[in-house]
């Protein structure tokens, strides 16, 4: 906006916006002012205190207490009216005229009050101890400054009356040495105006800027809180996500009618296995297991009895499974077997067992007399053989056992004779 003070354009826009700044100035000015000044006030009530018990020793005790009752009281008063122009309802984000004068009214009766301990706890004008009390008004003027300067008025005017009543009481003392204390007390005085002239405009930016920072502090916590609440929103909906990814692969993992392996799972497991017998020699056989005349059960007891069959026939394979085997639902009617670790000749009894289990098993609830078989065609793992020549090779056995009347187990020793006698 500064271009707009050179060309002239929206001048009023530029005035209103310096205005605004500057009573937005005085207003945090102000609000620092009387915030340190309640910091401060209970040091002021010490030092007071302090003065008065030292001052016992060399002035009459009644003319003590009674300057040290006052200034007491006003101090007293003084905090309450500080306190009560502090109240968040009563101030909100400023503070009105009337209270600002307010304070400064009482803060020129504390000064007023101080100044009248040279006259009232000296009245002999006795130097030393009215050096005593000089020094103390030093500390007052000095402390003045440093809390009031960043509003000029009312430091001049505190300054004033202390630096006036000490200067007129010294003048008026009648004791040589004490002119030149006179003298002393306008050139101190002189030097704190000297002193902090140029440090007004440094220290009421200071206060703007630290109230700057209040606010920008308090917007960012309030950002950042935001930003925590939005971080736990993401990281409940990954954990979300995460379960449901979990349960979509189980669901891409498993057949839904059998909770068998899928087909792309148990080829899968295939393939692993493949790799582990190439790498490590281990070795796997793999199974194929169709149902014997399965569309005559759908035919003669209806679907959804063939459904149950197939659920029931995973079951009590499952119940001959070890941890190692995997059982998939390759389709339709037809499963493949994987057999990690096992040799033909360990693998072979076990699918008879297995062969055995579903033609023994009563299945007189859902098909009647109708038996419940399965033809199987197994083969051991051969180095060199991929996965689908395995399992075409487990697939010709099959139909090699289906020819040979059903089931059965056939492997590669029997088939030829199986064949053979077909034949
Ligand atoms: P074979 O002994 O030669 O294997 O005779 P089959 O009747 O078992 O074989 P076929 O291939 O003729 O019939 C398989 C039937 O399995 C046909 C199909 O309707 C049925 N089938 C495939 N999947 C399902 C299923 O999920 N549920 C039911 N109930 N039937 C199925
Ligand atoms: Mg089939
Ligand atoms: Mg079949």
């Amino acid at each position: 906006m500064r271009w707009a003070c050179y060309t002239g354009i929206n001048s009023d826009k530029q005035v209103a916006h310096l205005q605004l700044s500057s009573s937005r100035v005085e207003t945090a000015v102000r609000l620092h002012v009387l915030r340190l000044t309640v910091d401060a006030q209970p040091f002021s009530m010490i030092a007071a205190a302090l003065l008065a018990l030292t001052l016992l020793m060399h002035s009459p005790w009644p003319a003590v207490a009674g300057w040290w009752g006052c200034m007491l009281c006003a101090q007293l008063c003084y905090r309450q009216l500080l306190l009560r122009l502090l109240q968040p309802d009563r101030i909100g984000q400023s503070l009105s005229q009337r209270d600002f004068l307010c304070f400064c009214g009482a803060t020129l009766l504390i000064s007023l009050l101080w100044s009248c301990a040279p006259w009232w706890l000296v009245a002999d004008n006795d130097p030393l101890y009215m050096m005593l009390v000089l020094l103390w008004l030093a500390a007052v003027a000095a402390a003045y400054a440093a809390y009031f300067f960043s509003v000029r008025p009312l430091f001049y005017l505190a300054l004033l009356v202390l630096v006036l009543s000490a200067m007129l009481k010294l003048l008026l003392s009648g004791v040589p040495v004490l002119y030149l204390a006179a003298l002393s007390c306008l050139l101190y005085g002189m030097a704190l105006v000297v002193v902090i002239w140029p440090l007004h405009r440094i220290i009421r930016d200071s206060f703007v800027a630290r109230d700057e920072n209040a606010a920008l502090l308090n917007e960012l916590g309030a950002q950042q809180q935001q930003l925590e609440a939005v971080n736990l929103q993401l990281e409940e909906q990954g954990r979300l996500l995460d379960e449901a990814l979990v349960k979509v692969e189980e669901l891409v993992a498993h057949d839904p009618l059998t909770g068998a392996l899928s087909r792309r799972a148990i080829l899968l497991q295939g393939e692993r296995l493949l790799e582990q017998a190439s790498l490590a020699g281990q070795p796997f056989c793999l199974a194929m297991l169709d149902l014997d005349h399965f569309k005559s059960i759908n035919d003669g007891f209806g679907h959804l009895v063939g459904d149950e069959v197939l659920r029931q026939t995973c079951l009590l394979l499952g119940a001959e499974l070890r941890a190692s085997d995997s059982l998939g639902r390759y389709g339709g009617e037809e499963f493949m077997l994987l057999l990690s670790g096992a040799e033909l000749a360990q693998a072979q009894p076990r699918l008879e067992q297995m062969r055995l289990r579903l033609q023994q098993h009563d299945w007189s609830d859902l098909t009647r007399q109708q038996p419940v078989t399965v033809s199987i065609g197994l083969v051991a793992w051969q180095a060199g053989l991929d996965l689908p020549q395995l399992i075409r090779r487990a697939d010709d056995l099959l139909y090699v056992a289906k020819r040979a009347g059903r089931n059965r187990v056939m492997v590669e020793q029997t088939a030829a004779l199986a064949e053979k006698g077909r034949a």
